[in-house]
């Protein structure tokens, strides 16, 4: 396996069948894991040092439309708590956020039927005044094209929109009831051709998901380069068709970060907030992995509870954007640190 890995790492393309056998030798065998994971760090290193980006993640509204089979906000969950925020409340989380050292704010929301192409735009056109120095970017799930083109001309740098699963059966059992996967990709071409640095991304163990399934996802990623691409494993969430089914596994989510890292060595790759949930080291162990970026929590604290789109989510501590002296903390741990600044991606 390790000349596997070696060509990979140096040619960042390996075809399906050797994927496979790669993934599969990760998940049984710890010395592949661990040697895909060392390859994975060294990549990340000469691109990025150890220095690790900063995301202000603020949560806008717990309302949607949708009804993704695995997340506690769709709209048949009737337990769900419901909030939004106003205008003048995601600017002031900007406002702690910029104190705080922030370069990046995220805005999050469900499908929100609320948030009208003139409510963003007059919301992202008032970050991008008071904070010039600062990037913006928005995770607000699938719009018209005409919508993308006028939140980036107020000012939106960079859209993480996730392809979810790159196998079409696979995507439309998680999404019955969902515009299914050939509109969900055409939206991420949208966002590419209105200019934004974009973010595709899976969870890993969902329900009916196999190896050759990620394969398929990795191979997706390979085509289309994004710039960002999260990936975390799926929790579930009591309130969901999926309540029963287990959580992704760490060894194959960790797997597929460092394939993802050796695949698109420039790509800004988050330790996300679903592996920091699943295990306590989860996010030190994603940036052991090839990740180089945390998404800490900027929410107000009232309502980061709310935004329950699967059991326990991590939210406080290290998560936190009040926590970032426990972050730089456990980050130092591991000889590494955080890199305030933008963290764009370089061409
Ligand atoms: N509504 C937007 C969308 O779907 O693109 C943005 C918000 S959505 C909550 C952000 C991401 O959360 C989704 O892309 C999905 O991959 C992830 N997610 C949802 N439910 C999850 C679960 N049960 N476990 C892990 N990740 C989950
Ligand atoms: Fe809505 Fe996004 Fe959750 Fe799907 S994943 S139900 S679109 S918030």
């Amino acid at each position: 396996m390790k000349e596997l890995i070696e060509q990979l790492a140096s040619s960042h393309t390996l075809d399906a069948s050797a994927m496979e056998q790669l993934l599969e030798s990760a998940i049984h065998d710890t010395d592949t894991l661990q040697h895909l994971r060392d390859t994975a760090v060294r990549i990340a290193r000469e691109q990025f040092g150890r220095g690790v980006y900063i995301r202000g993640l603020i949560e806008l509204s717990s309302y949607c439309r949708c009804n993704c089979l695995y997340c506690g906000l769709r709209r048949s969950n009737d337990k769900a708590e419901r909030y939004r925020l106003t205008q003048a409340e995601v600017l002031a989380c900007c406002e702690e956020g910029y104190r705080l050292g922030f370069r990046t704010f995220v805005l999050q929301a469900g499908e929100d039927a609320t948030h009208t192409d003139e409510w963003l735009v007059s919301l992202v056109s008032e970050i991008r005044s008071r904070y010039p120095d600062a990037a913006i970017t928005l995770s607000l799930g699938e719009r018209s094209e005409a919508s993308y083109i006028k939140l980036r001309q107020a000012g939106a740098d960079r859209y993480l929109l996730r392809h979810e699963a790159a196998n079409e059966a696979l995507y439309t059992s998680l999404h019955p009831y969902g515009r299914g996967l050939a509109h969900r990709l055409s939206c991420a071409e949208a966002l590419h051709r209105a200019g934004y640095q974009v973010g595709l991304g899976m969870m890993i163990g969902v329900k009916g998901q196999t190896i050759p399934h990620i394969v398929e996802d990795l191979q997706l990623l390979e085509r289309m380069h994004p710039e960002m691409v999260g990936i975390g494993p799926f929790l579930p969430h009591p309130a969901t068709p999926l309540c029963d089914e287990p959580a992704g596994a760490l060894n194959l989510t960790l797997a597929t970060i460092a394939i993802t890292r050796l695949l698109l060595p420039k790509a800004l790759i988050p330790s996300t907030t679903a592996l920091a949930t699943l295990i306590p080291t989860g996010r030190t162990e994603g940036i052991l992995s090839g990740a180089n970026v945390v998404m800490p929590n900027l929410s107000p604290s009232s309502v980061r509870a709310k935004y329950a789109i699967y059991e326990n989510k991590a939210s406080w501590g290290a998560e936190a954007a009040e926590g970032l002296v426990a972050l730089e903390n456990e980050l130092q741990s591991i000889g590494y640190h955080i890199d305030y600044a933008r963290g764009d991606f370089q061409r």
